[in-house]
């Protein structure tokens, strides 16, 4: 089989190649996962957590590195691929605090009849063997949230990280192993999505697969996957209302890195901004202003805010939903220039709901500012979606901002913020058409462990 070779997308240039997975391949990657288990799961928690901290540690020491390797690899700006790699080695730490602390509850046996004179308790187990497939977006942090909190709970491991950034994923596991993961824990797998990404979501090995990417496959997964366990994080056209007590010296900065970090293609981009009619067009002519400067091109340049997209098709798409738009009627405040994957930052009004830079997930660095009359039609239009990641509002009144706590159906609500924000401990995921399941290391630990009920009864 041809091998699967991975390049720099700014300049073609070859950066490295891996074998591909075929069926057999990947299940012979989750019998050494399974084989590996029953040690791993009997290493004491502190072991697991001292394996974990060194791994944070490591890559801190590694920061340079990496963050230029995701650079390369995914097209990144540099100053957002060192962000990921300080977040990676974070989500590890995490990890490290959270392999101590697992545990379980007693039950109060007797709050029954049948259950008096016996002593209860549950313990939290590891389910067994994890199957964690990845996006190419965060090709670091995206895999540390899957292979941490697994290997802190002492699940092993099979990866298949992204076809078209795996080299990240690569030099995590060399890490891994040298501060001392044990050979089997963690297994990778590579190749394209329907040859290795489907036989290890239908391989008879692994209790769980845990997914991050698209709708659509996510969608594929749930019915491969059986009965085994399933969390999706799926993707999202995050909405955030600006109202008119805004402090726009913060919230504007703050928009316009929300729609354009990583060209647009972070599952929380900012897309839809609702911004109250009496601010929308100082908001909007600051908002142009400020994106306006962004630098676009080579994302090794420490100046670069906005790097290539990960190919010239996803360009390419972005570009046709953008003049599709502006042929309904959308006008275009700034952008829509397109060289090969380089998109520039693009921002739109006069759109309409069933547009779809509105009504479908853009991941690009395209952004609709839509002016509202009434607070309670802007939280109508912020809920319209099929999405439920997260949501943000501006506004320093309480009663508005916990309306929205309430109404949207979303896995998070950002208050005087923008749908972006996300710290890795806390518990992360969506709604409806955005997934299921929680991440965030506590909460990923969660998913991937089992409750196991003990009942004593006197002898
Ligand atoms: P993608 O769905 O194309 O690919 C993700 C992974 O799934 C890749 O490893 C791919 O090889 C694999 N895959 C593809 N087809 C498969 C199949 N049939 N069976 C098994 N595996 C398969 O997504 P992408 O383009 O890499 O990433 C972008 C998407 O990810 C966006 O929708 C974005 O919103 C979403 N995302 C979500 C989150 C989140 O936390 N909610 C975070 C980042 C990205």
């Amino acid at each position: 089989m041809e091998p699967l070779v991975v390049v720099d997308k700014h300049t073609g240039e070859r950066l490295g190649e891996l074998p591909v997975a075929d069926a057999a391949a990947v299940a012979a990657a989750t019998r050494r996962a399974r084989a590996a288990f029953p040690a791993w799961s009997a290493t004491p928690a502190h072991r697991r957590a001292a394996i974990l901290r060194a791994a944070s540690e490591r890559l801190g020491a590694h920061a340079d590195e990496l963050a230029r390797l995701i650079a390369r690899e995914s097209g990144k700006a540099l100053k957002y691929a060192s962000a990921e790699v300080a977040r990676a080695a974070e989500t590890f730490g995490f990890a490290a605090d959270e392999a101590r602390r697992i545990h379980g509850e007693t039950v109060p046996m007797d709050a029954s009849a049948a259950g008096e004179g016996r002593l209860g308790f549950w313990l939290r187990m590891p389910v067994g063997v994890v199957a964690a497939i990845t996006p190419f977006n965060f090709p670091l942090n995206l895999v540390a949230h899957k292979v941490a909190p697994a290997l802190a709970a002492g699940d092993t491991v099979v990866l298949k990280p992204a076809e078209r950034t795996p080299l990240s994923a690569v030099r995590l596991a060399e890490l891994l192993a040298e501060s001392g993961l044990p050979a089997g824990a963690l297994e990778l797998v590579h190749g394209e999505g329907p040859l290795t990404g489907e036989a290890l979501c239908t391989d008879p090995v692994p209790a769980m697969v845990s997914f991050t990417g698209s709708p659509a496959v996510g969608r594929r997964i749930l019915a491969l996957a059986g009965l085994k366990r399933v969390t999706l994080e799926l993707g999202n056209n995050s909405a955030t209302i600006v109202e008119p007590d805004a402090d726009l010296d913060k919230a504007v900065p703050r928009c316009v890195m929300s729609a354009f970090a990583n060209a647009g293609q972070v599952c929380l981009s900012l897309q839809r901004l609702y911004v109250h009619e009496e601010i929308a067009d100082a908001f909007a002519e600051r908002f142009v202003a400020a994106a306006a400067t962004l630098q676009v091109g080579n994302p090794l340049d420490p100046a670069c805010d906005v790097g290539p997209m990960i190919s010239t098709a996803a360009a390419e798409r972005a570009e046709a939903w953008v003049e599709e738009a502006l042929a309904a009627g959308a006008r275009r405040l700034l952008g829509g220039r397109r060289e090969d994957a380089l998109f520039w930052p693009t921002v739109l009004t006069g759109v309409t709901p069933a547009m779809k830079v509105m009504c479908q997930e853009v991941f690009a660095p395209v952004v609709s500012i839509v002016p509202y009359a009434r607070f309670e039609d802007a939280l109508d239009a912020a809920g319209t979606s099929d999405y439920g990641l997260q949501a943000g509002i501006y506004t320093r009144d309480l009663d508005k901002a916990l309306q929205a706590v309430r109404r949207l159906d979303v896995g998070g609500v950002m208050i005087n913020d923008t749908a972006i924000f996300r710290a890795d401990h806390m518990p992360y995921g969506g709604n409806r058409g955005s997934g299921l399941g929680r991440e965030g290391v506590r909460f990923a630990v969660e998913e991937m462990t089992s409750l196991r009920m003990v009942v004593i009864a006197p002898s």
